[in-house]
């Protein structure tokens, strides 16, 4: 027996599709609104879901924009990291790596490339 995750249409927030494999979203056309579109999966939904109603007070949430939003809802559903790891790591995504004068923090969760 195999396990369907069920995808969210980032679109209209409405229609969402069953698949039987699980992964952090898939691209199809919408039969809904009948766009080409992002689907996520629903724990990744459901988590970006949580931190809309309650932003996580160690990242400055209100500031991502929605894709942003979504990645960082899909690392902390579809992975064993805890929003303090996220946080920490979410500087070299800046291109700010270089100047790391804080290394202890970065050294302590080594990002995988
Ligand atoms: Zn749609």
């Amino acid at each position: 027996m195999s396990r369907t995750r069920t995808y969210r249409c980032l679109n209209c927030l409405e229609h969402t599709i069953d698949r039987e494999f699980d992964t952090s979203h898939l691209s199809v056309t919408c039969p809904n609104c009948e766009a080409f579109e992002r689907f996520v999966n629903e724990a990744v939904y459901r988590q970006f879901r949580a931190f809309e109603e309650s932003p996580p007070p160690e990242l400055d949430w209100e500031r991502l924009d929605r894709t942003e939003k979504l990645v960082v809802a899909e690392r902390i559903a579809r992975s064993t990291k805890t929003i303090e790891d996220f946080a920490v790591v979410s500087g070299d995504e800046d291109g700010e790596g270089d100047e790391a004068e804080s290394a202890d923090d970065i050294a302590e969760s080594p990002t995988p490339k």
